[in-house]
């Protein structure tokens, strides 16, 4: 950035911008080019909140009814894992268990880290906040596996004569939150940790000469 270089997200070519241009694309792929983000830390930090916030509906609100010859009943995501956990379903339990209560709070947790650490300009352990983001950046890519898992377990129900399952509000909280979780995920740019470490070098240099 220094020297006025920019890097492709898309294929990683390093070009210098036209000089006066509000937006710069890659003179290889066509790719958009900013040297970060724009608002990168304020835009992660709402979308995170907003994750936050429908986290809770998410797992107090049912995220489906099942209706049977005997009456229905809503089950909550914690109730549902514990209606899986039996001696041949625990695999299955702990899955739902993983992807709907576990990976979602603990990516809201990490990205709130970073976003706290750049935010302070932290120069400390920035390898391994580099590493926890990519961590998060994997982990998004199989949050769908829950929907998966989900509807497979759905269809098993359905197979059994004279039973329904139908979607509760709590699965449009919890769509929300995965689609909330991605998005911070997106707007975050891990460039961000480096550039105090950067700050600080050049501080020390000015105060030897
Ligand atoms: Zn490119």
């Amino acid at each position: 950035m220094e020297h006025g270089l920019q890097t492709c997200h898309g294929c990683g070519l390093l070009s210098r911008p036209t000089p006066g241009a509000e937006e710069n694309f890659c003179p290889r792929c066509d790719e958009e080019l900013v040297f970060r983000k724009p608002k990168s830390l304020e835009r992660t930090l709402a979308y995170l909140i907003a994750a936050a916030v429908c986290y809770v509906p998410a797992n107090l609100l049912p995220v489906m009814t099942t209706t049977t010859a005997g009456g229905s009943e809503s089950d909550t995501i914690m109730q549902g894992v514990v209606l899986l956990w039996s001696p041949t379903g625990w695999p299955l339990s702990l899955i739902v268990l993983f992807a709907s209560i576990m990976i979602p709070s603990a990516k809201i947790l990490a990205l709130l880290y970073l976003v706290i650490s750049v935010k302070r300009g932290s120069i400390k352990n920035n390898a391994q906040r580099v590493q926890l983001y990519r961590m998060v950046e994997i982990i998004g890519r199989w949050s769908m596996v829950d929907v998966f898992v989900d509807t497979f377990t759905v269809s098993l129900i359905q197979l059994q004569p004279l039973m329904a399952v139908t979607p509760g509000p709590g699965l449009f909280f919890f769509a929300a939150v995965v689609v909330l979780t991605m998005l911070a995920v997106e707007s975050f740019d891990p460039r961000l940790i480096w550039d105090s470490a950067n700050a600080k070098e050049i501080q020390d240099e000015v105060q030897n000469a």
